[in-house]
């Protein structure tokens, strides 16, 4: 699944500091990261897709279930029948198919009723 890419809040790049600094096994206060030689690539981040570090998001990034699920969190949209939010998926409008269904289903009965009023005048 592509991860959605949207600015990161202020809050969220403190808590990806205070998990390199204090939860990442690649990461030394003086040297950065060790593999890569550098300063850590997710200290500077400013984006929810930039610098992705696999290790970051594989081992440490579940430290913070709460900040994992704000950064991988799918944008979302209203169910057109029962108005519950659910993850954009291509062009579907509906949250499950058994609102679309209902959905269907309603608008056929109001097809019926108009045709059924139309047919008695
Ligand atoms: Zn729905």
């Amino acid at each position: 699944m592509a991860k959605t890419e949207r600015e990161l809040t202020v809050p969220e790049r403190r808590s990806i500091r205070k998990l390199v600094t204090g939860s990442c096994a690649n990461y030394d206060r003086d040297y950065g990261c060790l593999p890569l030689d550098c300063e850590c690539p997710m200290l500077g981040i400013c984006y929810t897709n930039s610098a992705m570090c696999r290790y970051f998001w594989e081992a440490v990034l579940p430290n913070d279930p709460e900040l994992e699920a704000a950064l991988q969190a799918l944008p979302t949209k209203r169910c057109q029948h029962c108005g519950k939010p659910f993850p954009v998926n291509g062009r579907r409008v509906y949250c499950s198919d058994k609102c679309a269904d209902d959905a269907r289903k309603k608008q056929t009965a109001a097809r019926v009723r108009k045709y059924r009023s139309k047919a008695a005048v």
